[in-house]
């Protein structure tokens, strides 16, 4: 079959590689049939792995497809059904996994794509507990937008930050796929949305998807312009994801009280942080990383409901080298996701 494999840090091969084995009974072979890049992948590529890993490696940490054969003690899924891979290797067991927090599970074993083979080829076999059923309503271009994406924003958003109806939020670098997906279901949470964009084509693009207040971060300090918007008060809740670029800024504008929920740090990973502040105004800062099998499962409803990701590009398996560097660039406006049917 073909596959896009990591040779080595930053080189990226399409080629062929075995096909994978029969399923196990409690396993399921799946064909992919949409893969979604996002900057973990970046990050897998530079070699910034949080544990080791075997080189080649095939990449890709979320997709759709559909199940080609089930194991012989699965029966929750059939030939045909549409589905989502759950990337991490949750062990299922621990009290985290138990209480259907699989990103905090206590013994994971690795996240595909970035420790172990992931997505980026044309068939896998991978344990029925982690896929999760796509409702009849989503294509598969928009459910390789769930794992990753979706139901990263879905916990950052509502289990972490606890967003409210009639709070405003800050969502950085809103044509991002991430981005996008907040000011969506921010929206349609009933927040009032500000967010920044770095090129003047992208103030049009978000103010579509519904964001209240549009901030070009490149003309004007994004932190003045939040403390004007919000009359000095402050936004409730800052969605980060770029760190040392925006961390001291997004402190600045949050109110007191206010909830920073960070799930990234594409510019760097240290950052100056002022205590003063933290404890004065009394600041939460929240970690978030990943979502929960709950997560998907609430953001698919969310896009069988309506609620659709913003898709970039859609691109060829091979052209995911090519597209990748567009993602570093950020020269995109939503997700660049690559079709393999
Ligand atoms: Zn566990």
């Amino acid at each position: 079959m073909r596959a896009l494999r990591l040779i080595k840090e930053e080189q990226l091969e399409f080629g062929e590689m075995p096909d994978p084995p029969a399923p196990g009974a409690h396993e399921v072979l799946v064909r992919v049939r949409a893969v979604s890049l996002n900057h973990i992948d970046l990050f897998g590529l530079r070699g910034m792995a949080f544990a080791k890993r075997k080189l080649p490696l095939v990449v890709g940490v979320e997709c759709s497809a559909t199940v080609e054969r089930p194991g012989a003690a699965v029966s929750g899924f059939r030939e045909g059904d549409n589905v989502v891979v759950y990337p991490g290797l949750f062990c299922g067991a621990c009290p985290a996994c138990k209480a259907g927090r699989e990103n905090l599970c206590e013994s994971i074993s690795g996240i595909m794509g970035f420790h172990i083979d992931g997505m980026a080829r044309e068939r896998l076999v991978v344990p029925a507990n982690r896929l999760i059923p796509v409702p009849s309503l989503v294509s598969p271009v928009d459910a390789a937008c769930t794992t990753v994406t979706f139901g990263t924003v879905q916990h950052m958003l509502f289990d972490n930050a606890k967003l409210q109806r009639g709070e405003t939020i800050l969502v950085h670098a809103g044509g991002s796929g991430i981005g996008t997906a907040a000011i969506k279901m921010s929206k349609l949470a009933g927040a009032t949305v500000i967010t920044t964009v770095g090129s003047a084509d992208k103030i049009a693009k978000a103010k579509a998807l519904g964001a209240d207040h549009v901030i070009n971060y490149r003309e004007e300090r994004f932190e003045g312009a939040v403390r004007k918007i919000t009359g000095k008060k402050g936004v409730d809740v800052v969605f980060e994801h770029v760190g040392p670029d925006t961390w001291a800024g997004s402190l600045l504008s949050l109110k007191r009280g206010g909830r920073l929920v960070t799930c990234g740090s594409t510019s760097g990973i240290s950052a100056e942080t002022n205590l003063y502040a933290i404890f004065q105004q009394q600041l939460r800062i929240i970690g978030s990383f990943g979502s929960t099998v709950q997560n998907c499962k609430d953001s698919l409803q969310k896009m069988a409901a309506g609620l659709k990701p913003v898709i970039d590009t859609l691109i060829k398996l091979e052209d995911f080298p090519t597209a990748i560097e567009r993602l570093r660039g950020r020269d995109v406006f939503g997700k660049i996701v690559a079709r393999l049917d």
